[in-house]
């Protein structure tokens, strides 16, 4: 039955001239759910085959097709035992044949390896000992940071949740040592922000040694990003984390063997409950006090060809690195780039030109494919060594708490399980949060009245009665809600379920002109804005990067929150839930009409890819859960030491100033600075049915968006008799009125108030956040445009809800 095929082509074996057995070429796109099938190769060029290709889409890799998402498109894949997300457009870009179809040079992929003499270092050069993490995303890498620093990073477990890389000290044997959370990379070849982030680092920071963490779970995989980082010539330590996985998935791995076929130590670790993280820490640190010394470093060895042709170059250019060589022989242009300034930089061009094209003559293929598959090839012999698979399990299985998967994607029940899921989220913000809302504010109540009684009147007894635990007490009692909705956020994140909503909604995502992946960010908006504009960084596409982040402000913010609830509970007495809704979705309504006018002018888009890794479901942990919603909790507080804090005493003596004597408190404030800004805008926001203490509120909200509560604190507080029993904030809007007796709130005016809120003026930090990621003409374009927006639907909603 052995067919022998040919890239492209499709010939039977001579050994085999009597059986007529064909292997159809067929596209990927085509097979239905349940096949298995081999990966013939990918077609087409550029950034996205390289992609796939560097994901295991290579000659001979087994693909199963796993479902197609609920509205059809995109469709999960299996390969190399993880989950791949494509759309149909993009599979139809690679052939595939039989699973039992036979390759010609499979067998003879693997070479071992090579070694170098790498010259000694004095590691602490520097005066500092420095270690980076690289993995792929999801590997653990952040587990392992936070498990050895006692920092409390954020975990995640959908690609991109770390972006910037962090660092952290750790003691070892009385040395101090530095270590550095990398972002996660499938691979260094500089496609995307995140591999040009690790490249870079790498290249100017001089690590003195890299622990590579990998799932061993996924070795065959993981490990190709092993094999660009060997050639990086810098000590190399590999760290098989999630060992309880292998060792119940009944896989087992001889990790000496291992360590010898490729050349490094690996040492098997559990990150998440410190199993092996010692063991990893001691042997990082001896690899490098061997490098002190002269040592042999270990590479892959790509065949006699190219290992001839890779030395020849090396002479030529004796500064670079084996990496950077194979690169220019790649013909990638950061690696040329580095070249720049060289006397020889054009015969090196030369030289490697021809060199390509020796070796694509020789290989009968196109350089990008040849070196991948010697990767691969490199990695699975080395596999077939030392790793025997549980006989009992079948090729095409999935992890286990897979099976929940059918429920969650299934055709009709996904999207209405998301909205629900979404809806308990924000159901259970609300009256879960109310209990500890109340002793809280209880509590500030008490000290407000204790200090108001001990301290002689004065400014400073109205500073701090007024200002500050008027101003940030109110902000204060909405804590407990937004540590939920974090915790909520946190599980969400942790048992993969992020990147399940991505593949959910990437049709509809797609319609806007945007990505499935897009999603996170925006999920992460409902937090804060600020780090999910630094998310949109794992979108590959900077069209897209843009229109993500021009939009993720329409995500209503955890800041806006104590607004809503305030707004919410003081007008709305029934469906107080479905209201608080509402804003939410009108929010995403308007970001998805924003997505999708920018997508078609400003912004047109070319066709953006949807390969994305759907991370193995998970058992979230109180732990990480309760690490994420505290750190969240932290820097709530430490806004509101800082910036709100600022800001109420601002806004508080804006509305104490100028003093007149005799006036009533209300008044004093109409006549103060405050009063006067708010009278100078009041005709602009009449139209909404604002009058000038909101225009006000929205004004300082611009700092932050939680200071509009507190605005309303000190405006509406700064009203009361010091005698009148004190009422909360809530029952001080009840009973406003304007100075023709009306109520100044009714259910009309508040709706209009939170629906300006939501749209408005993007907070100063998100706006910094915007001109860091997308520049400082969008940054203007963003002001100009959300405020626009807030205006004219506030403006449309009031004008006709008062008319019914
Ligand atoms: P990073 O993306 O590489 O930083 O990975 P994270 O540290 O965010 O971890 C990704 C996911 O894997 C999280 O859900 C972790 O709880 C989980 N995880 C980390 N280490 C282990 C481990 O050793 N065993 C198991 N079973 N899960 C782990
Ligand atoms: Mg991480």
């Amino acid at each position: 039955m052995t067919v022998i095929l040919q890239i492209g082509k499709l010939y039977q074996s001579d050994m085999n001239k009597d059986q007529d057995t064909k292997h159809i070429i067929r596209l990927l796109d085509n097979e239905p759910v349940g096949q298995i099938v081999q990966v013939v190769r990918v077609i087409g060029e550029g950034a996205f085959r390289q992609r796939l290709l560097e994901m295991g889409f290579v000659r001979g890799a087994k693909v199963t097709v796993l479902k197609n998402a609920p509205l059809k498109d995109p469709v999960e894949y299996m390969i190399m035992g993880s989950h791949i997300s494509l759309r149909h457009s993009e599979a139809a870009q690679v052939e595939v044949t039989d699973k039992d179809a036979e390759f010609c040079d499979m067998e003879d992929a693997f070479n071992g390896i090579v070694e170098t003499t790498v010259a000694g270092v004095d590691p602490m050069a520097d005066n500092v000992l420095r270690v980076a993490l690289i993995g792929n995303p999801n590997c653990g890498k952040t587990s392992f940071f936070n498990n050895v620093t006692g920092a409390k990073e954020k975990v995640g477990n959908y690609g991109g949740v770390t972006v910037d890389s962090k660092e952290g000290w750790f003691n070892i044997g009385g040395r101090k040592v530095q270590l550095v959370d990398l972002p996660g990379t499938y691979s260094l070849t500089e496609y995307s922000p995140e591999e040009m982030y690790v490249r870079t680092y790498i290249r100017d920071n001089h690590p003195d040694a890299i622990l590579n963490i990998v799932d061993a779970g996924n070795l065959e995989r993981n490990l190709y990003l092993t094999t660009q980082i060997m050639d990086m010539n810098i000590p190399l330590v590999i760290a098989l984390n999630m060992w309880d996985e292998l060792e119940k998935s009944g896989d087992k791995l001889d990790v000496e063997m291992m360590s010898r076929l490729l050349g490094a130590k690996m040492v098997p670790m559990t990150a998440y409950n410190g199993h092996g993280v010692k063991e990893v820490l001691e042997a990082t640190m001896a690899a490098i006090d061997e490098s002190e010394q002269d040592t042999l470093h270990h590479n892959v060895n790509y065949g006699t060809l190219i290992e001839d042709n890779l030395s020849e170059l090396g002479k030529m250019c004796p500064t670079l690195d084996r990496y950077t060589v194979l690169k220019i022989i790649e013909n990638d242009q950061h690696a040329i780039d580095l070249l720049n300034g060289q006397d020889n930089a054009e015969l090196i061009k030369k030289t490697a030109d021809e060199m390509r094209q020796r070796i694509e003559r020789n290989f009968n293929d196109d350089i990008v494919s040849i070196v991948t598959d010697l990767k691969y090839g490199f990695v699975r012999g080395a596999l077939a060594e030392a790793l025997t698979p549980n006989p009992e399990r079948i090729t095409g299985e999935t992890k286990p708490g897979y099976s929940m998967d059918r429920l969650l994607t299934n055709r009709w029940l996904a999207l209405p399980i998301l909205l629900a899921l979404m809806w308990l989220m924000f159901e259970a913000t609300f009256t879960l949060g109310a209990y500890p809302q109340g002793w809280i504010e209880n509590g500030i109540g008490w000290i407000g009245e204790w200090i108001g009684n001990a301290m002689p009147d004065g400014i400073l007894k109205d500073l701090i009665v007024d200002g500050i635990i008027g101003g940030v007490g109110g902000v204060l009692v909405f804590l407990p809600q937004i540590l939920i909705l974090f915790f909520f956020i946190s599980l969400l994140e942790d048992s993969g379920y992020m990147a399940r909503a991505a593949f959910i909604v990437d049709r509809i995502m797609h319609r806007v002109g945007l990505h499935g992946k897009s999603f996170i960010p925006y999920l992460i908006g409902f937090g804060c804005g600020v780090p999910a504009i630094m998310a949109t960084r794992t979108l590959e596409n900077r069209r897209d990067r843009i229109v993500t982040i021009l939009t993720i402000p329409f995500m209503s913010c955890s800041a806006r929150l104590p607004a809503y609830l305030l707004l919410v509970a003081a007008f709305f007495t029934a469906k107080q839930g479905l209201i608080l809704m509402s804003i939410y979705l009108i929010g995403i309504l308007v970001a998805a009409l924003t997505a999708i006018f920018l997508s078609k002018t400003i912004l047109k888009h070319d066709k953006t890819q949807f390969v994305m890794e759907l991370p193995p479901y998970r058992k979230p942990t109180a732990r990480n859960a309760t690490i994420h919603m505290w750190s969240k909790g932290k820097q709530y507080l430490q806004k509101m030491g800082t910036v709100i804090l600022a800001a109420s005493i601002i806004v508080w003596a804006l509305g104490y100033f100028p003093r007149h004597e005799g006036q009533t408190p209300q008044e004093q404030i109409e006549n103060s600075y405050m009063g006067m800004m708010g009278k100078a805008i009041e005709p602009v926001v009449a139209p909404l049915g604002f009058n000038w203490q909101m225009g006000v509120s929205v004004l300082t909200g611009a700092a932050a968006k939680e200071i509009v509560v507190s605005t309303m604190g000190v405006l509406y507080t700064g009203e009361t008799d010091a005698n009148e029993e004190s009422s909360s904030l809530k029952e001080k809007l009840q009973t406003a009125t304007k100075p023709n007796g009306e109520n100044v709130f009714n259910s009309i005016v508040a709706y209009s108030f939170m629906l300006f809120i939501l749209l408005y003026f993007p907070c100063i930090a998100a706006l910094a956040a915007i001109r860091r990621e997308a520049g400082t003409k969008w940054m203007i374009f963003e002001i100009i445009y959300t405020t626009a927006v807030a205006w004219i639907v506030s403006f449309l909603f009031y004008q006709i809800a008062i008319r019914f």
